[in-house]
């Protein structure tokens, strides 16, 4: 919970980023077009409603997984020590895996779950992030796909909160806090 009062000034619009997910997801069936089955994996809980768009938008034979890091809890700055809290269901050895973030920040939460996942020897590992904030970044990293890089402003909506609230929200937009 917060109890700092702030507005949301919105930075990117909903039909701004359907079409970039459109467009992403045009460059993800043309990777993946002979894959016999491709394994979505969504890292929890920010990217649920970017990855439910873009598998929608994926004429493949596609799987979906999720698995849970742990980052920010309820603060607004990266723990750096990253853990498994919920991990794959399904192996995915010898298989075509696309991890799907919402925000590269730092990198160190990207790097781990990439690292992870490599060791298990898929056939294909890519990494799409739908936002990234490269002048934060502490590990090198950059996603195969990226949806939008913004600037270093804390941001909520399309799946991503402030303290659990916001996910619901259509667009992306910055929080901005406003007297005590
Ligand atoms: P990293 O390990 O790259 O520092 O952090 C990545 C995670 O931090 C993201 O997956 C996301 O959950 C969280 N994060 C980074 N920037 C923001 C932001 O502006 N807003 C919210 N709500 N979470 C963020
Ligand atoms: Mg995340
Ligand atoms: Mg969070």
């Amino acid at each position: 919970m917060t109890d700092r009062n702030y507005v949301i000034d919105q930075m990117i619009s909903a039909k701004e980023i359907a079409a970039r997910v459109e467009a992403l997801a045009g460059e993800i069936n043309a990777e993946f077009h002979d894959s016999g089955q491709l394994i979505v994996v969504g890292l929890l809980r920010g990217s649920f409603v970017f990855i439910a768009d873009l598998v929608r938008e994926l004429d493949l034979p596609v799987e979906v997984d999720f698995l849970e890091a742990s980052s920010y809890g309820d603060a607004m700055e990266s723990s750096r020590e990253v853990r498994i809290l919920k991990d794959l269901r399904g192996a995915i050895e010898g298989r075509d895996v696309l991890i799907v973030e919402d925000i590269v920040d730092t990198g160190f939460t990207l790097s781990h779950v990439r690292g992870l996942l490599e060791s298990r020897q898929p056939a294909r590992l890519k990494t799409i992030a739908l936002l990234d904030k490269p002048t934060r970044r502490e590990v090198e990293i950059t996603a195969d796909w990226t949806g939008f890089e913004i600037p270093d402003e804390f941001v909520v909506g399309y799946g991503i909160d402030y303290a659990q609230r916001d996910r619901n929200l259509p667009f992306i937009g910055k929080v901005r806090f406003t007297g005590e």
